[in-house]
């Protein structure tokens, strides 16, 4: 029976295993993961009747991976979309004012986000954009470059900023447009240029809707009634006994005359495995890499690393009622603020809050303001409740504060991502049956994360198509995007 030994039990390490023993049952799998719980970075706490999300607050179906996943684990029907009202109403906080976020590229030539300069290049950009495509496709350029040489640089500056602070709490000038947002970059290669990429695929998923009703929609935020754990906790079931919490490893080595690993945790006997797969964040898998192979673990470990404080905070509902009605609203790091964005969880997802009250989680850190994690928690809440004072009006304390630090927080692919994958596959040849997976390489969203894990089960699964053992040399779990 081949042996598989997958190191980090975060989604993509638990939806490895889990399709791993659906589509291989032969197939041996033991997952060890460090800490005492699993699902890394995707937890849900329960605290005074508030329903906290400590990481991801939501997942959008960008692939079919995550809704296949969840469908084959039986929780489709306890899929909770994010409110209509939190889908259309989006805000900026700009030059000391809230401002609503026009939902077509358009409605900005008529809002208040640009002057009347940023107006005028923004509608050159436009129309170039109607017409031909920009120069300089295949080089790799920062987010920011990338929007400022296509619709100025006041559009870049308010627009880009508030992207990678939306997704990544990232440096727009430092993150690489084609490794962050691989899909508009192919639309332009496809279709000539964004915009155009746009339109065509708005016209597609309407027609993906009408041939499949009641699919997932690909732009939409979703969560569970219960909150994120549930899909944690339903993996973590459907793995069984594969799954050893509080099982750090901490060595690796190979034998190449037997061509078989070793796994080493200080809490279990040394594993034997037919291949390994390292789920666990990039840092940890380049100190593994490091005595086996210091120019890869150098590689790994060059993939910096955001901080993220994650205030959750509860209001009485009398004391907000300023607070218009949505998502929440993002402050571009530009613009220096304490508080990187605020969503509003209970708007987002009802039941969220006890009655009578709400829910928001606010972010701060981020690239450029690592500073605020090294605060103590009262410093930090009075921060933080000076710019919900100041940006959302409320009228009092907040009733409920609960802290989360994350010290490594979200990968950052930074300009030379690609090409640094491309030299880690390389590298990998070197390494039977090794396989380096998870957010650090192909995708942050926990949408990437599943897509990740099935394409990396079903590659294993050739490797080992029955019980019979195969030499094939291992690579980075190879990916559509990097092609
Ligand atoms: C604050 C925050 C907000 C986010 N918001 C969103 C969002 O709204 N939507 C979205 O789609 N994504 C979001 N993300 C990103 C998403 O949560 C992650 O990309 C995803 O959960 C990563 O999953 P993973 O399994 O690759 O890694 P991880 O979740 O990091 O899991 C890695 C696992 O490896 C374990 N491990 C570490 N060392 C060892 C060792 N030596 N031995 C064994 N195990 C080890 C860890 O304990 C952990 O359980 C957010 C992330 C953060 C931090």
């Amino acid at each position: 029976m081949p042996h598989i030994v997958i190191v980090g039990a975060g989604l993509t390490g638990l939806a490895t295993a889990f399709w791993l023993r659906r589509r291989a049952p032969y197939v041996r799998v033991t997952l060890l993961e460090a800490r005492e719980r699993a699902g890394g970075n995707v937890g849900t706490e329960q605290i005074h009747g508030f329903r906290i999300e400590r990481g991801p607050n939501g997942f959008l179906a960008r692939s079919p991976a995550l809704p296949r996943l969840i469908e084959a684990l039986g929780l489709s029907e306890r899929l909770l979309p994010a409110s209509s009202g939190s889908r259309r109403h989006r805000f900026l906080y700009l030059h000391g004012q809230l401002h609503r976020v026009p939902s077509h590229p358009v409605g900005l030539l008529l809002s208040t986000l640009l002057s009347g300069e940023g107006k005028k290049e923004l509608l050159v950009g436009l129309c170039r954009q109607i017409r031909f495509s920009p120069a300089n496709r295949d080089q790799d350029e920062s987010v920011y470059d990338f929007v400022a040489r296509r619709f100025g640089r006041e559009v870049a500056d308010v627009f880009a900023d508030a992207l990678v602070t939306g997704i990544q709490g990232g440096d727009p000038k430092l993150l690489s447009m084609a490794a962050c947002f691989p899909r508009l970059v192919d639309w332009e290669r496809r279709y000539g240029s964004v915009i155009r990429g746009m339109i065509q695929y708005v016209r597609q998923q309407r027609r993906q809707a009408q041939q499949a009703p009641g699919s997932l929609s690909r732009s939409q935020l979703y969560s569970f009634r219960e909150g994120l754990q549930v899909l944690v906790d339903t993996l973590v079931q459907a793995v069984g006994a594969s799954l050893n919490l509080a099982a750090p490893v901490t060595a690796l080595r190979y034998q190449p005359a037997t061509a078989v690993w070793q796994v080493y945790s200080p809490t279990a006997p040394p594993l034997q495995a037919d291949a390994v797969v390292l789920s666990c964040p990039a840092y940890v898998q380049a100190e593994l890499l490091a005595p086996l192979d210091a120019a890869l673990a150098v590689e790994v470990a060059a993939i910096p690393y955001n901080r993220i404080v994650v205030a959750a905070l509860g209001y009485r509902q009398v004391d907000c009622a300023q607070v218009p009605e949505g998502f929440g609203y993002i402050a571009p790091q530009s613009q220096g603020r304490d508080v990187l964005g605020v969503q509003w969880c209970s708007s987002i997802y009802p039941e969220r809050a006890p009655a009578g009250m709400v829910l928001w989680r606010a972010l701060c850190g981020g690239m450029r303001r690592p500073d605020l994690l090294d605060l103590d928690d009262t410093t930090l809440l009075n921060r933080v409740q000076r710019e919900m004072t100041t940006v959302l009006k409320v009228q009092g304390p907040p009733v409920f504060h609960h802290i989360i630090r994350w010290p490594r927080a979200i990968p950052q692919y930074v300009v030379g991502h690609l090409a640094r994958l491309k030299r880690i596959n390389a590298a990998l040849t070197r390494w039977p049956r090794l396989f380096l997976s998870g957010n650090a390489y192909r995708g942050i969203a926990l949408s990437d994360c599943a897509e990740e894990a099935e394409r990396l089960a079903d590659q294993l699964v050739s490797l080992f198509p029955s019980a019979s053992h195969d030499t094939t040399a291992g690579r980075l779990n190879s990916s559509a995007k990097e092609s």
